[in-house]
C-alpha cells in the first residue's frame, strides 16, 4: 500500500468507512485533510505527525506502536518500510502487517513481504 493509499484507508477508517463523510470532513487542521480523498503527493512526514499526534507527541510511543492493523502503521516512523519494492495495489486497507527481526515489514494475510 502506498503512503497516499494508506491515508486514504486511514480517513475511511476515521469515519467509520464512509466515504462521504471523508469528502465532507471539516477537520481542516488534520495533517492528513489534503490527502483524505486519494489524490496529492503526500510526504512521509506527513504520516508520522499524524502518528505523533495519535501518541500524544510521544516518539517513543511512536516508535513502539503495537495496531499493526493500522495502515499508516508501516509508515509511521516517518520512512518507508523497503526501498525499491512495489506493494501489491490490491491489498486490503485492514491487512495485518508485521515487521520482523530484520526490520522486513511483512502482510500475514497474504504471506508476503512489502
Ligand atoms: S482528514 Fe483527518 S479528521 Fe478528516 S477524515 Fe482524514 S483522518 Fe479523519
Ligand atoms: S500507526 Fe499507530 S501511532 Fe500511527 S496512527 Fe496508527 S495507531 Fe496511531
Amino acid at each position: 500500500m502506498t503512503p497516499l493509499k494508506a491515508i486514504r484507508a486511514k480517513c475511511l477508517n476515521c469515519t467509520g468507512g464512509e466515504y462521504k463523510s471523508v469528502r465532507k470532513c471539516e477537520i481542516e487542521d488534520c495533517v492528513l485533510y489534503n490527502f483524505r480523498l486519494g489524490t496529492g503527493r503526500p510526504k512521509l512526514k506527513i504520516i508520522r505527525m499524524y502518528c505523533l499526534d495519535c501518541c500524544n507527541g510521544q516518539k517513543a510511543e511512536v516508535k513502539a506502536c503495537t495496531v499493526k492493523r493500522c495502515s499508516l502503521y508501516p509508515y509511521r516512523l516517518g520512512k518507508r518500510p523497503l526501498k525499491g519494492v512495489s506493494t501489491q495495489k490490491t491489498m486490503p486497507a485492514e491487512a495485518v502487517l508485521e515487521i520482523n527481526s530484520d526490520n522486513m515489514t511483512k502482510c500475514i494475510d497474504w504471506n508476503i513481504y512489502l
